[in-house]
């Protein structure tokens, strides 16, 4: 494999675990102010972030990599309020958007079809992340304001599971 694509995809295992470092501490937010729905929705999301770290760990070792783990930084991000954790998610997944662009770009480059074949499935997977993201600022921004509103939508986000990513490698 080319050296720069597998350098990214070593420091994209990384940003995966932050982001599900980032998502637990987003449901550790919200357990504290006893919003249960919505804690129960991010441990999810971290657990997501998690499988996705995952998945590039698997294909490194599967195409003869090598896989570097290094330390997981401090969750960066400041939650004054309920909200605060929809946009700071949002964000968050606009900027892990951004990687996976630039591993494709790199991928494209080197004419690594193996690399791209399975960035498309993560491509697609950011497209819903972001519009996930969105959808509960939405929600927040309609509902959130009126207690049976934040209630019901707590109740809504409590429904969670988690289920193992639709890609196989
Ligand atoms: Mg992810």
């Amino acid at each position: 494999m080319n050296e720069k694509v597998s350098k990214l995809i070593n420091e994209q295992i990384n940003k995966e675990f932050y982001s599900a470092y980032l998502y637990l501490e987003f449901a550790n937010y919200y357990a504290s102010v006893g919003l249960d729905g919505f804690e129960n929705w991010y441990r999810i999301q971290a657990m997501e972030e998690r499988d996705h770290a995952m998945l590039f760990f698997q294909y490194l070792h599967n195409n003869g990599e090598k896989v570097t783990l290094e330390a997981i930084d401090k969750p960066d991000c400041d939650l004054t309020n309920n909200m605060a954790p929809l946009k700071a998610g949002l964000k968050h997944e606009q900027y892990v958007t951004s990687l996976i662009n630039n591993i494709y770009a790199a991928a494209f480059e080197d004419k690594d079809f193996r690399t791209m074949q399975l960035l498309d499935w993560f491509v697609k997977e950011q497209g819903e992340e972001e519009k996930n993201a969105s959808d509960l600022i939405t929600k927040m921004e309609l509902f959130g304001s009126d207690s049976k509103g934040l209630y019901m939508l707590n109740s809504e986000l409590s429904a969670r599971v988690h289920s193992a990513p639709s890609l196989t490698l």
